[in-house]
C-alpha cells in the first residue's frame, strides 16, 4: 500500500502529522512514528487537550500558591 500523505500539521524542527491515503493519520515525532485511524486520532486529540488544560489549569494554580507564598513572606 501506497502512503500517500497530505500534511495537517507541522512543527519545524519537531515533528508533524499527515493524513494518509491509507486512511490513517501518521504522526511524526523525534525518533517515533505513529499511525492511528481516524477514531483514536480524535480521542488522542481529545485526551492531550484536556491534559494541556489541567497542565495549564495546574501550573496557574501553581502559580497563584506562588504570589499567596510571596504575599505571606511580606507579612
Ligand atoms: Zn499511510
Amino acid at each position: 500500500m501506497t502512503h500517500e500523505q497530505t500534511q495537517m500539521a507541522f512543527c519545524k524542527g519537531f515533528g508533524g502529522i499527515s493524513s494518509c491515503s491509507c486512511g490513517l493519520y501518521h504522526i511524526h515525532l523525534p525518533g517515533v512514528s505513529i499511525r492511528f485511524n481516524e477514531e483514536n486520532f480524535d480521542r488522542l486529540a481529545q485526551m492531550i487537550l484536556e491534559a494541556k488544560t489541567n497542565k495549564d489549569l495546574y501550573s496557574s494554580l501553581q502559580s497563584e500558591t506562588k504570589k499567596g507564598h510571596l504575599h505571606l513572606v511580606k507579612h
